[in-house]
Parts: structure tokens; sequence; C-alpha cells
């Protein structure tokens, strides 16, 4: 709808939007639109309307956006914010490189729902989280042991955990499999089933293996999914299954086709990050990913940051450090990237935080993405939906997309300057060229500098 000059009454009504962002390419991303020279009017916290490009309209504040893009905040559903002790790293990292909704709680990590609620009920971008197996439901019920399975008492009771946190509004279950190997299919099945109880419930997974088992992995998950009839998202693919991604994208395709409700999302690094702690770096790892020992880890936080590992020093940090990062350079930078390309692949971060370094995926995984993508011959709008609608319409959520009347969560950015800056020696450097993000129609990042206020919400299912 196009305003225009007038009457008084007209007037009145021009010149009390809030922002305008005037004469930029705006990406609306709903179904069928293409990008169009326009200005974009916000009032109230929503998009009020879709002026001309050199719409003389005027505003409380005006951003010129000529040569610029104006998009949909990025909707990042893999990520992880559930170490409270820190308040805004993880959220001002993603921010900083166009992240307005995010969904934490991944891999098996994320709390009961009224902990995160507690924890954090009034965050910088709009957030929910998982409910996970390991922090949420095994340890809850006593069952520290992350190597031995679950009794059906304990499962019987995880169930109830589960329910209510569902209830409470969590988005759904992760599942951290590698990180509780002790927890067997029928256990996992057992809390599928509850999920199954909730509409718009899904199911994350950290699959079960990270070496050559990765696609038997895989196709437990996709059983699981078919039989409890439960929406399934496999985490961070291109990380899990270093030599047979291809194999496990055929493997999801197939199940696809043939109806399962699964999709898959991967970040555009060819080197992982996990907990010095976790099961991941147990005995064995140099047999799993084929001969690379401990020269292809570096620690990235603790005593050792900075340094490549050696048995010693990963035991002494595994006993003594263990939420210190270590980065493990084991994955294939073509293998990633063709995971990336795929039409169905979804972009998410996996960003993770627990104290003092971290992996540039916090800072770098959308604007690094996008330029990966338009590398591989990608058209901007198609780039962007793995983005935007993509992730959104995976968890259901009302983001991801820019109409009359939406909530007005925008990003402005400079197409050929967002380049991401996050290197691992300098992991929290963010990308160039984002120029405004916008979050409920509050201006939350300008020239680089967040607003003092957090003006997200958090949110939940449904
Ligand atoms: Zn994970």
């Amino acid at each position: 709808m196009l305003h225009s000059g007038g009457d008084q009454t007209g007037a009145v009504l021009m010149s009390c939007f809030d922002i305008l962002i005037r004469g930029g390419t705006f990406f609306g991303m709903t179904d069928g639109s293409e990008p169009v020279p326009a200005t974009l009017a916000i009032k109230n916290g929503t998009v009020s309307a879709l002026l001309a490009p050199d719409s003389e309209a005027e505003a409380d504040y005006v951003f010129d956006a000529k040569g610029m893009f104006v998009t949909p905040g990025f909707v990042d559903i893999h990520m992880h914010d559930e170490f409270f002790a820190d308040t805004d790293t993880v959220q001002h990292c993603l921010i900083r490189q166009g992240v307005t909704t995010a969904v934490a709680g991944n891999c098996g990590s994320g709390p009961a729902f009224y902990k995160s609620a507690l924890a954090r009920p009034k965050p910088w971008l709009h957030l929910s989280y998982l409910v996970g197996n390991c922090a949420a439901l095994r340890e809850e019920v006593g069952r520290t042991d992350r190597y031995t399975p679950s009794t059906k008492e304990e499962i019987a009771l995880m169930r109830e955990l589960l329910r209510d946190a569902l209830r409470d509004g969590a988005m759904g279950l992760s599942l951290g499999l590698e990180y509780a190997p002790g927890a067997s299919y029928d256990e996992i099945s057992a809390l599928a089933s509850v999920v199954s109880e909730f509409e718009d419930g899904i199911v994350t997974v950290h699959i079960r293996y990270d070496d050559d088992r990765c696609v038997g992995a895989v196709k437990e998950m996709i059983d699981l999914s078919r039989e409890n009839n439960v929406r399934l998202q496999i985490s961070h693919l291109g990380s899990m299954t270093m030599g047979h991604t291809r194999e496990c994208e055929e493997t999801i395709e197939r199940a696809m086709a043939d109806g399962v409700d699964v999709s898959f999302d991967c970040y555009p690094y060819d080197a992982f990050c996990a907990k010095a702690g976790s099961a991941v770096y147990d005995d064995g790892f140099v047999k799993r990913w084929k001969g690379k020992g401990p020269e292809y880890l570096e620690a990235v936080s603790g005593k050792y940051r900075g340094r490549r590992l050696t048995f010693e020093t990963l035991a002494e940090m595994r006993r003594e450090e263990p939420m210190s990062l270590i980065v493990a350079y084991v994955m294939d930078r073509e293998e990633v990237e063709n995971c990336i390309a795929n039409p169905a692949c979804i972009i998410a971060s996996d960003a993770l935080f627990t104290g003092s370094g971290a992996h540039p995926r916090i800072a770098g995984t959308f604007p690094r993405a996008l330029r990966i993508l338009r590398e591989r011959g990608y058209s901007w709008q198609d780039a962007l939906r793995k983005m935007t609608v993509m992730p959104a319409e995976r968890m259901r959520i009302k983001s991801g997309r820019l109409f009359e009347g939406s909530v007005a969560d925008v990003i402005v950015f400079d197409p050929e300057g967002f380049i991401d800056r996050a290197t691992f020696q300098d992991p929290f450097l963010p990308p160039d060229g984002l120029k405004l993000v916008i979050i409920k129609g509050r201006v939350v990042l300008m020239n680089g500098d967040i607003s003092p206020a957090p003006q997200g919400d958090l949110f939940r299912r449904g």
C-alpha cells in the first residue's frame, strides 16, 4: 500500500511513522514476492507500510538505505544460550550478524523451560528454548552417568518432566546422543512420543555417532520420527558426518520423499567445537577420525588456550576444566560447503560460549553462509530463505517474513560488504557491512553499537 501526500488527515497519518528505512532493496520473503526498491515504514513495533523508494513521508527516525538490502532479521534455530552465568555474549554476537530470533537448548543441553524463563525473562533478541534430554531430563532424575541406560522408572519420570516443560511452552525436545551414549533407542522413543502429543512440537538431535556409523545414526532418528509421528530436525549435519555427508543427505532426502517430516541444518565451517569434558573427546577419537589425533585439536579457552593439544594436555583439560572449549580441525571444507548448498539445508550457527574463548561460528555464520551460497550460484532471495523463512517454518515461529502488520524485526546490510571477520584466533570479531538491526520496531544495533536495553521477548511454542 502506497501512502502519498494529501489533506490534513493524510498529513497527520504521514508524519507519524516511528522509523523509515528509505530507498533500499526490500526483501519481504513472503510467498511469491520478489525484492523491490522501496521505503519501509515502521510504527508501534510492526511493519506499517511499504512506500515508494523516494517517498517523502516523515518519521521520528529515517535511515538512508540506498544501495543496501532490507530483509527480515535472521532466524537461528540452533544455538546455545543455556549456560546462564553469561548474560549477553552469545546473543550480542548473533545480533551483530543479523539474527533477531533464536532457539537455544540444543544438543541435549536445554534446561527445564521454567528455568530458562527465569534466567532469560527479557532477552536481547527473541529467544526460546528446547528441553534437553541430558540436562533437563537424565540429570534431573538422577541418571548422571551418561554411559548407562535409564531405568523404566527414570524414563517414566523423564516423560512427566518433558510433558511439563512442553506445557510451559518449550519448543520441543533436543537430544544429545553423542553426549549421552547410554540413552537407548527405547529411552529416546519414549520421550519422542511425549513430543508427538503437542502440536508444533519438534525433536532436534545431535546424532549418536560422528564417525563411519553416522549414516546408521541418521537412520535411527528417521525411524524414531516415523514410529512416533514426530517432526525431526537433524542438527549441524556436516560436523557429524565427516566423509559421509552426501550419503546422510541422501538418506534424509529419501525419508522426506517418503513423507517423513525431517530436515537438517549445518554451519559453514570445516572445524567443530565442543566442551573438553564431553564424550566427543573420549578415548578412541583418533580411530573415529581416521588417524586425526590431538594435534588436530586446539584449546580455545582455559589454560591451554591457543595451543594445539597432546594426549597429556587433553587429559588434563578433561579432568580439570571440562567446560573449556576445544576446536577439532577434522572436517572437509568442500564437503561442508556442498551440504550448505543443498536446497533443503537450513543455516544455523550452533553458537556456544562457556566462559572465555569460542568457535568463530558464534560471530560469522550468517554472512559466511551467504557468501558461500552466492559463490555456489544462489540468488540472494534463495540464499536468504535458508536463514529466514525456512528456519521459521521449521520451528513454526511467526518470523522470517516482513509484510504489512508483521512484527518489525528488520536488518539492513550492504550486500557486497557484508563479510564475516571472525577467525579461530579472533572468534568474536563481528562482520563488516551490517548497518542496522531493528527488533520489534526498535533500533538495537547501529554503527556497530548495541542499544543498552534488550528488546527481545522470551517466546513459547505455538
Ligand atoms: Zn551439537
